[in-house]
């Protein structure tokens, strides 16, 4: 199928403020990176749109966190039921703007429902501290205020929802902002927002990369939820410093895979090449990194050169496409650059070529025989390439995985779950899967250390940071 979408579904964006569909100061081109066409005119915020929106959100913060969690949970559920109503239109609008395959776009829809009604279930009960003779002591958890919610262009629903859920449900207001190349989709979730929440509960604008700085400075902001770079959270939190924002910062990873001795290259190669190629390798969690032990090294190269040769990377409404172009022109100029030194320094075993004609494609590319002080090893490429890396002792895998400024995840391939466990004790992130990959229910939290983050999403404890602990001590 190649369905272009109709003028009515692109043609119509509006930003949402103060429970207002409104067009920006001016608009800003999405590019379909597939094409390097105009998707739309995406409307663009100015300051003063960004000043009106979280003046709406703090003006409906007071009855929104006087509404019952209850009732903020059954309007959440809405719109779970909204987004899956408007699953497949949202989804090719999806692919449009950030080049990944219909199905992945699918998927990526499915899991943002999935995580809406996964959150929403949690609860935030009063919790007795203590209870003696003389005094009673409760901790509740109250609100914050308003939430700035900041979101990358690898997976724009499912990374607003995340955020946008659990602020909700715990009783704040949210104002959200895209990223520049992929606003499209979340403005659509925004107009399905307006019809499901109070005005001013959400507001969604967009930006020319230029209105996230004026949300972490404003006074009004109780909270930064943000994923992106880790160069951009260090400005995050620098600008949070003066009025003393919350912040949960999910950052850039450059996640080792481990594979053991024990393993079967045949069976264990499609399962690292899906951890590594994922939505073509823009995950902040996909494998970038993969260990093997001298013993099977080759047998495991040359099956990961076949699956990358097999590959079928296109336009991603094209039916069969697996792999879409890179989203933007600058990720795709900086992952071109990353390969042109792994070719200088090792040896490319699959893809690598130059792409013709428009679109921002790279093929899955292999590279063996690579010292970790390349590029495509030590950076985080955010691309298809795959560096396999050669170890004979698994003690100095573990610490050549460890030796990164980042540490979001790590996965561990072996047939022995007691020898995998204990490698994931050794790990220094913040998530380890063992032979599995980007398992993350909305019931599980993540986060990560080092360089790749500040606090959690997801589960309970990702609930948590939305909140504010209040403790009532009452004598008795
Ligand atoms: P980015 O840091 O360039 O942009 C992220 C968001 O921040 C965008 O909305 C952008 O407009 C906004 N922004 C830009 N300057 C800002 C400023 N000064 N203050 C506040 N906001 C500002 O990141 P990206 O290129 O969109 O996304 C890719 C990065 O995101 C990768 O590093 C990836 O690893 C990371 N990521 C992390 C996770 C995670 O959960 N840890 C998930 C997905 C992506």
């Amino acid at each position: 199928m190649n369905a272009q979408l109709k003028p009515s579904q692109t043609g119509d964006f509006r930003l949402l403020i103060g429970g207002k569909l409104v067009p920006g100061a001016s608009t800003i081109d999405v590019i379909n990176p597939a094409t390097e066409q105009v998707v739309a005119a995406c409307p663009r915020a100015d300051v003063a749109q960004a000043n009106e929106a979280v003046a709406a959100a703090k003006a409906a913060f007071p009855g929104w966190a006087a509404t019952p969690l209850a009732e903020r949970r059954a309007l959440l559920l809405k719109l779970a039921d909204a987004i899956d109503a408007r699953k497949m239109d949202l989804a090719r609008l999806l692919t449009q703007e950030q080049g990944k395959p219909l199905n992945g776009a699918i998927f990526e829809l499915m899991v943002a429902s999935g995580n809406i009604r996964g959150l929403a279930a949690l609860e935030l009960p009063v919790e007795t501290v203590k209870d003696t003779d003389e005094a009673k002591v409760v901790r509740v958890r109250s609100p914050l205020g308003v939430v700035a919610a900041i979101t990358p262009w690898n997976f724009p629903v499912i990374m607003m929802v995340t955020k946008l859920t659990p602020a909700l449900l715990a009783g704040n207001t949210v104002v959200v902002k895209p990223a520049p190349t992929t606003p499209l989709t979340t403005l659509k979730v925004g107009e399905l927002c307006a019809e499901i929440f109070p005005p001013g509960v959400v507001n969604v604008i967009a930006d020319a990369n230029d209105l996230g700085g004026v949300l972490t400075a404003h006074p009004d902001v109780a909270k930064i939820a943000f994923t992106g770079s880790t160069a951009t959270g260090r400005k995050v939190m620098a600008s949070a410093a003066a009025t003393l924002k919350r912040l949960t910062l999910e950052l850039g990873g450059n996640d080792a895979a481990i594979v053991l001795d024990d393993v079967n290259p045949q069976e264990i190669a499609p399962k690292l090449f899906f951890a590594a190629m994922v939505n073509s390798g823009q995950v902040c969690l996909a494998a970038k990194r993969i260990f093997v032990p001298e013993s099977i090294y080759d047998a495991v190269c040359a099956e990961l050169a076949k699956l990358a040769a097999a590959a079928k990377v296109g336009n991603g409404l094209d039916k069969g496409v697996e792999f879409g172009p890179l989203q933007n022109r600058m990720q795709f100029e900086k992952v071109k650059a990353i390969i042109e030194d792994a070719r200088a320094q090792g040896k490319i075993i699959a893809g690598g070529e130059p792409h013709e004609g428009p679109g921002f494609f790279i093929r899955p590319t292999i590279v063996s025989g690579l010292p970790d002080s390349a590029r495509l090893v030590c950076e985080e490429q955010f691309g298809p390439v795959m560096p396999v890396l050669k170890y004979s002792k698994l003690e100095d895998a573990i610490a050549r995985a460890n030796a990164s400024e980042y540490g979001l995840g790590a996965t561990v391939w072996s047939a022995s779950p007691e020898r995998a466990y204990e490698v994931a004790m050794k790990l220094d992130t913040g998530t380890v899967w063992i032979n599995k990959h980007l398992d993350l229910p909305p019931d599980v939290p993540y986060g990560g250390t080092k360089q790749s983050g500040y606090g959690v999403e997801l589960g309970q404890q990702g609930l948590l940071e939305f909140t504010q602990t209040k403790i009532i001590n009452m004598a008795k």
